[in-house]
């Protein structure tokens, strides 16, 4: 190290990258961002611009509605979303965190977005809060290897777990829009107030959500949805666990009322 090399640099920019969401090592050898760098010399400036503009490929604003409209299966949402560069959450991400759970079931859960544990292994609510998740459903009968199916309203990490803005929420909403349409689930349990406001277009907050069965409305079928807090929350406000329990009998009692409670 330098002589002069001041003392809390390293420390200081440790906390800055920590900061800015750098907040774990992905690859095992450094990656020089220098070798990459456009060859600025190789482009030609000619004095009539005008042919090169048209060259200039602008990303898409949104959603391709049409092509949304057309995929009719699982696999084609996944390869649609695995192509889809318009939400910038996904040049940060390292997988698209999909789905877990069975394709089949009647019961779909949907998250936020995935956080540093889903985002390295591409399954959602794999870390402490997933593993909450878990030991909840499973108070009324419902696990991942049998009868639920899980995704989330974002497919990409938000950098250093922030929340979702309204514009990354707006841009990712038609895809998971689509994944329920293409999971026809009976009954909707959404953990967490994006998860619930972003469906329902609610700006109410999740304490005046849960508690009561709601009704989203996708293709032509009104689905029951159910909105608890989200297990993140309830490992910082574990009070909040008696809530939860309760909103979870009402799904219980939906379950049994359907035909669909083990
Ligand atoms: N939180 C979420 O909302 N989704 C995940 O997949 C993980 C954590």
């Amino acid at each position: 190290m330098p002589q002069n090399f001041p003392k809390n640099a390293i420390k200081e920019t440790f906390e800055w990258l920590a900061e800015v969401g750098v907040d774990e090592v992905i690859l095992d050898v450094p990656q020089s961002r220098f070798e990459k760098k456009a060859d600025i010399s190789a482009v030609k400036i000619s004095q009539d611009v005008s042919s090169q503009v048209e060259k200039v490929v602008m990303p898409k604003a949104s959603v391709d509605l049409k092509a949304l409209e057309k995929i009719n299966t699982l696999e084609g949402l996944r390869d649609y979303m695995q192509t889809f560069d318009h939400c910038a959450l996904k040049q940060t991400a390292t997988n698209m965190v999909f789905s877990d759970g069975n394709p089949e079931a009647k019961v779909m859960v949907v998250g936020e977005a995935p956080g540093a544990d889903e985002d390295r292994l591409g399954k959602p609510f794999v870390g402490m809060s997933g593993q909450l998740l878990d030991k909840a459903l499973l108070s009324i009968g419902l696990s991942r290897e049998k009868n639920i199916y899980i995704s989330n309203i974002i497919p990409w990490r938000p950098p250093g777990n922030r929340p979702p803005t309204q514009e990354e929420i707006d841009i990712c909403l038609p895809l998971i829009q689509k994944h329920i349409e293409l999971i026809k689930p009976e009954l909707l349990i959404c953990v967490g107030g994006v998860s619930v406001k972003s469906l329902l277009k609610s700006k109410e907050a999740i304490s005046k959500l849960r508690g009561k069965l709601h009704i989203y409305g996708v293709a032509d079928q009104a689905v029951p949805l159910l909105a608890t807090y989200h297990p993140a929350f309830l490992l910082r406000s574990p009070y909040r666990k008696r809530d939860v329990w309760l909103d979870l009998l009402i799904a219980k009692e939906k379950m049994t009322e359907l035909g669909l409670a083990a």
